[in-house]
């Protein structure tokens, strides 16, 4: 029998609606409604994390369990369960959108585990909520696979994000037009089980603000500083609310940061895909960068404008952080506090960059010169199409006192731009050589160091597609070796050497690979 602590702050102390169900309508004056998973034919366990299970205090037996494929697909309700949609707005593409939120998302309820660590679970595809529009609340299997493995992923990869304990089939179809060109077809449907601290998004303080229901504003930022923000006490309520947004601006700094430094594009970067304790979440068409390229976006629907592109990444959340400050200026008596946290964003962002990038070149601090010499590098790797994942872990490689192009050869996508920019790059390379050695460090323990912040596995876009395919045969091998591999994305691990590999030519220009679309 499965059981958990709930504790369920969120339902219990915010206003709800009083409207139980899933008519489609505008939610005023509560920042939730309750409603209930719809039940699905046929629910099967296909992977799980064992990490986010020892997190919840779920033993194997309990996660293969009959119940837990019922209870973590929608189809039963546990005692203390309190399922519920919330009520959020946002910034999509720049433009108000309006009322959004959980479309398809049902949270389950808040556990609080034996460590007294509390969690969040949420049901995502588990059926429509009052907040689906005109859509079916549910999730196909393709994009479900991506949230499970790459939450995970990038968890290990030491980047905040949004847990996955377990991907589930619902043994029921689901129509999708994937690529918008109007050829729908019928796709199995799967949910992914998120866990975290939190759900809240920037979108759920802008909707209130932008009704001017300023009351439930603030009760749901009080409540947000109270339970999800415990350290920030006091009893100066504007000062803590300063505080909290200063912080929240630090944490998406920081996010960012990561995702720099990983090679992670979100695609969808609106603000109600913004966490409040800045942890990536909603995956979608995200992508992971293969030959270094700052204007690429995986996402099709902003393929024209790249909004969301890798390099302006940084500059997005900050325009997000303004929507929130703009949604909790009526809160304020001034507007400098709110100032103040924008130009901590800024502050805490250049210097995790500045910190980031010394990293990666194996450098303790970047010293004069240091950022020539790194946009340098980023301009070749960008002329060139080098991969960027392979590009530093074989820098780690290169020999400080004869450098010479031998390691980076395989972080080639073509022969023809790596012959036209050779000299370039072994002229950068002698640079480099003689800027590392200044370190005075020995060999293994710089490699140790290098190795330590750029990954040698990424879940490449071409991996995921690849686990996809064999998938949707019924094949769930590569989904399981994948969340394996990704689990120690640091180390060698020979035996998955292939993990490693750039994408494959027939990769670059495949649905799923290098593009995909919202359809999820
Ligand atoms: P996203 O672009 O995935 O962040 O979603 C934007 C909004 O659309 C959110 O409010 C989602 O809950 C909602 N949404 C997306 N897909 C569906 C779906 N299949 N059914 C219901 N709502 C959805
Ligand atoms: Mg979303």
């Amino acid at each position: 029998m499965l059981a958990f602590n709930f504790d369920n702050c969120f339902v219990n102390e915010l206003p709800g609606d009083p409207e139980e169900g899933a008519r489609r309508r505008q939610v005023h004056g509560a920042c939730w409604s309750p409603v209930l998973p719809t039940p699905v034919a046929a629910p099967s366990l296909l992977a799980w994390s064992p990490e986010v299970a020892a997190l919840l205090d779920l033993s194997s037996e309990d996660v293969v369990s009959a119940e837990f494929a019922e209870v973590f697909t929608g189809n039963h309700q546990l005692p203390g369960m309190r399922a519920y949609a919330a009520c959020y707005g946002g910034h999509q593409f720049g433009h108000w959108a309006g009322q959004l939120g959980d479309g398809r998302a049902i949270n389950l309820g808040e556990v609080v585990n034996r460590a007294g660590q509390r969690w969040d679970l949420q049901l995502k595809g588990a059926g429509p909520t009052p907040y689906a529009r005109r859509a079916d609340g549910r999730a196909v299997l393709r994009s479900s696979i991506r949230e499970f493995l790459c939450s995970e992923a990038m968890h290990h990869l030491g980047v905040p994000t949004t847990r996955a304990l377990s991907l589930t089939a619902t043994g029921e179809p689901v129509l999708r037009d994937m690529m918008y060109d109007g050829n729908p077809r019928h796709e199995p449907g799967a949910v992914v089980c998120r866990v975290a601290p939190s759900f809240i998004r920037f979108g759920n303080f802008e909707i209130p603000s932008s009704r001017g229901d300023h009351e439930l504003l603030a009760r749901l930022v009080d409540f947000t500083i109270r339970r999800d923000f415990p350290d920030i006490i006091g009893d100066d309520v504007e000062e803590k609310r300063a505080r909290w947004f200063a912080t929240v601006c630090e944490r998406t700094a920081r996010m960012v940061a990561h995702w720099m430094r990983v090679g992670f594009v979100h695609g969808v970067m609106n603000t109600d895909n913004m966490s409040i304790l800045g942890l990536t979440i909603d995956y979608g068409p995200y992508g992971w960068i293969d030959n270094y390229d700052p204007d690429w976006t995986p996402n099709t629907t902003d393929e024209e404008n790249r909004r969301y592109r890798f390099g302006q990444q940084a500059s997005i959340a900050h325009w997000n952080l303004s929507r929130l400050a703009e949604a909790l200026a009526p809160l304020s008596t001034t507007l400098e506090p709110l100032q103040a946290g924008l130009e901590r964003f800024i502050q805490v962002y250049n210097g995790d960059n500045r910190q980031m990038m010394a990293a990666k070149f194996g450098f303790a601090t970047l010293r004069d010169g240091d950022t020539e010499l790194i946009a340098e590098a980023f301009s070749l790797l960008q002329a060139a199409e080098v991969d960027m994942t392979l590009f530093f872990r074989a820098l780690a490689l290169i020999d400080l006192d004869a450098p010479n192009l031998e390691p980076l050869r395989e972080a080639f996508y073509r022969e023809d731009l790596m012959r036209r920019h050779e000299t370039a790059f072994l002229s950068w390379l002698e640079r480099y050589a003689a800027r590392a050695r200044a370190e005075g460090e020995l060999a293994e323990s710089r490699r140790g160091r290098m190795n330590a912040v750029n990954p040698r596995y990424v879940l490449r876009n071409y991996l995921a597609q690849e686990a996809i395919n064999l998938a949707e045969q019924g094949d769930l091998s590569r989904v399981h070796e994948l969340l394996e591999v990704m689990r120690k994305p640091y180390d060698e691990q020979p035996e998955y050497a292939r993990y490693a590999a750039k994408r494959p030519d027939w990769a670059r220009n495949q649905p799923g690979c290098s593009m995909l679309s919202c359809s999820s």
